[in-house]
């Protein structure tokens, strides 16, 4: 298949969309971001990558970062992680509070914010300290990505936490419940740091390559996860991936994926690619508006969905 043709007819189809959504506006160094931006980057299991767009221009991954922390939780707790989290689409936005008084402080999932700063709790218990977690999950992101560069931005984790009266109180409800065991400030100021990190197009579809894999990486032959991790990682991308647009995004694009609001979306497609897409412009549910639309250009043109 001629996937540089086929992304660059994509590019072309959503020119006309950039800048319709709204670039998320909560804190200062996200609400800076031009709008009008897009990339893509396909990358297949030799490491061939093919890339369109800003391909190399880094951005905030935010709630992508739940991706990779669940990763390791599930790899150090396995089973016993559900305990704490569910794993139900949550059918309500991502930082809803509502739903997690109901079911007595058990997020839904680990790709709501609730069900993420639960996860970070569970990696802060692991490794036994913050700190400790906040860089053994970068460690894992630089690993998987191939890329010892990749950082986290201290200006965005900081506003995030200045900022973050929701996060705050969802990790304070969760608490409330006997279910969070470390410092709310402490969870709350790691999950904003991993949220915080910044990678481009070509550094996150290479880090979506052992979920594409059953767990491990094509290029390197690291092992990172059992295929039957990699196998309920991408289950749960692709029932609660984009909040309560996750079935419109199964419907449309047919793939497991995961946004964040910082206009990025990773893509699985099994035994073929990782996949990302980036444009900063959300729509209503907090995804990338563009950036969906390129992904469901890119399963119509090439078959390559799941269904
Ligand atoms: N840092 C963001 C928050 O916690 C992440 C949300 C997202 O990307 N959907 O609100």
């Amino acid at each position: 298949m001629d996937y540089q043709s086929i992304i660059n007819e994509i590019a072309e189809e959503v020119f006309p969309l950039l800048g319709d959504g709204k670039v998320a506006n909560y804190i200062p160094a996200l609400a800076g971001v031009n709008p009008k931006q897009f990339a893509m980057t396909l990358t297949l299991f030799d490491g061939t990558q093919y890339s369109v767009g800003k391909a190399d221009t880094l951005f905030s991954i935010q709630s992508i970062s739940k991706v990779f922390t669940f990763t390791l939780a599930l790899k150090f707790y396995g089973t016993d992680l559900y305990k704490r989290i569910g794993l139900e689409p949550s059918g309500n936005p991502f930082n809803s509070l509502v739903q997690l008084e109901y079911e007595k402080g058990k997020p839904r999932n680990p790709f709501i914010n609730a069900g993420a700063i639960n996860v970070t709790d569970a990696l802060i218990n692991h490794y036994g300290n913050d700190e400790t977690a906040y860089e053994e999950v970068l460690e894992f992101i630089r690993a998987i990505s191939d890329d010892k560069t990749i950082d986290s931005s201290d200006v965005v984790a900081i506003s995030e936490m200045e900022h973050g009266f929701r996060n705050l109180a969802l990790a304070n409800l969760m608490k409330s419940f006997n279910n969070l065991d470390n410092k709310v400030e402490d969870v709350v100021g790691t999950y904003f740091k991993h949220c915080a990190i910044e990678m481009n197009t070509k550094m996150l579809s290479r880090a979506m390559l052992y979920l594409s894999n059953d767990g491990v990486d094509p290029v390197t032959g690291q092992i990172y996860i059992t295929a039957s991790q990699s196998k309920r990682i991408n289950a749960v991308m692709l029932t609660c991936g984009h909040y309560d647009a996750s079935g419109d995004f199964a419907f449309n694009v047919g793939l497991p994926g995961k946004s964040g609001v910082g206009g990025g979306i990773v893509a699985v497609v099994p035994e073929v690619m990782g996949i990302c897409v980036w444009s900063p412009g959300l729509n209503a549910n907090g995804n990338s508006l563009a950036g969906t639309k390129a992904l469901e250009l890119f399963t119509t043109k090439t078959g390559l969905s799941i269904f």
